[in-house]
């Protein structure tokens, strides 16, 4: 019986990653803060599908706007780790990140109860120490990765990856990995964005067209897989503009057609880890 899983995952940033980023003016501020007026429209769209999402929030949104938080956590989304400021795991020292990793987990446990049990890197770039100090504490899976599309796999730590050199591949750890792809991710096909440093990103895609590129993602999976999770990225001040917020709905009512099955990142990772028990104990 083929299952396809669709994780719909939304990161939560407010204005962490502009501040992150040097984007402290008020028209940056306000723009970050926009998500404050999408998040009721996305939780009804939810609801109206039933449908539970995940979504990483940085501690300093948590903790800036917790009003825009908790109404997501009350309807029983998963709340999963983003950092605290948003910046870059790659760009900090061990003990830097490691004070990421503790300062939000303690806004995710001051506002949800409990501590994360999934993380995204701001930007998705992971530092050499990073799948160490998740393991530390106590995170299950990690989704910044992009070694494959449909199936989750073990995050490796240790690699060697030096210029003149093969690749020294390092050891298999217990973080489940579940992948992620810029092209699956609204943010890059819709947000534009003048940084400080003068580049600029184009964004500002036309959306059917960008709705056609992620049903063809989903529609590829069933083809070549029986199993498969598939992950969405979006941002709430990003895919809620009125002609997004409408391309997400007819994409879930596309996924809805084409058989997935959403879930949270949590219960897909325990619905894969349960799966590879099954195939482990069938081998037997
Ligand atoms: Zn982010």
């Amino acid at each position: 019986m083929p299952r396809h899983i669709v994780c719909l995952t939304f990161d939560h940033d407010h204005v962490s990653g502009l501040i992150a980023r040097g984007m402290t003016s008020p028209t940056a501020i306000s723009r970050g803060e926009y998500d404050i007026v999408v998040i009721p429209r996305l939780i009804a769209l939810l609801e109206r599908y039933g449908i539970k999402a995940t979504f990483f929030t940085p501690g300093h949104t948590i903790d800036s706007t917790p009003g825009a938080v908790t109404p997501y956590v009350e309807a029983g989304h998963e709340l999963a780790h983003h950092g605290w400021t948003h910046r870059l795991p790659v760009n900090l020292s061990r003990d830097e990140e490691e004070e990421e990793i503790v300062r939000g987990n303690e806004s995710i446990k001051r506002i949800s109860g409990r501590t994360a049990r999934g993380y995204r890197s701001p930007a998705w770039d992971l530092s050499p120490h990073s799948i160490d100090l998740l393991l530390k504490h106590g995170i299950q899976y990690d989704s910044s990765l992009m070694g494959n599309d449909y199936e989750c796999y073990y995050a490796r730590q240790g690699d060697v990856a030096e210029l003149m050199k093969p690749l020294v591949r390092g050891h298999e750890t217990a973080l489940v990995e579940m992948p992620i792809s810029w092209s699956l991710d609204d943010y890059p096909a819709f947000e534009y964005m003048r940084l400080p440093n003068g580049s600029v990103q184009q964004g500002l895609m036309n959306a059917t067209a960008v709705l056609e590129n992620f049903v063809d993602d989903f529609t590829y999976m069933t083809r070549v897989c029986d199993y498969g999770i598939l992950t969405y990225t979006f941002h709430p001040h990003v895919i809620g503009r009125g002609h997004r917020m409408m391309m997400l709905e007819r994409l879930i009512q596309r996924l809805i057609e084409g058989g997935a099955v959403f879930m949270t990142m949590e219960a897909a990772m325990q619905d894969w880890l349960a799966r590879r028990r099954g195939i482990a104990k069938a081998a037997e």
